[in-house]
């Protein structure tokens, strides 16, 4: 799936590795959208609020990526 906020990047499911938290992510701009979040251009979340949010950096060594 294409991300509705830069239309260039792939968004992928990942989970944070300190909360097991499941989530997607874009591979271009690093919106994070909840795994029961619809995916739209007026939903996700900047990377560095979600992961200030959970005590985590905003790197991607933070997030497992789950192969679909
Ligand atoms: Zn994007």
């Amino acid at each position: 799936m294409i991300c509705p906020h830069c239309l260039q990047g792939e968004i992928l499911n990942a989970r944070i590795i300190k909360t097991s938290e499941l989530i997607k992510i874009c591979d271009e701009c690093d919106t994070i959208w909840n795994i029961s979040e619809t995916v739209s251009d007026n939903t996700g979340s900047l990377i560095d609020d979600f992961m200030k949010q959970r005590n985590c950096s905003s790197s991607w060594r933070e997030f497992d990526i789950v192969k679909s």
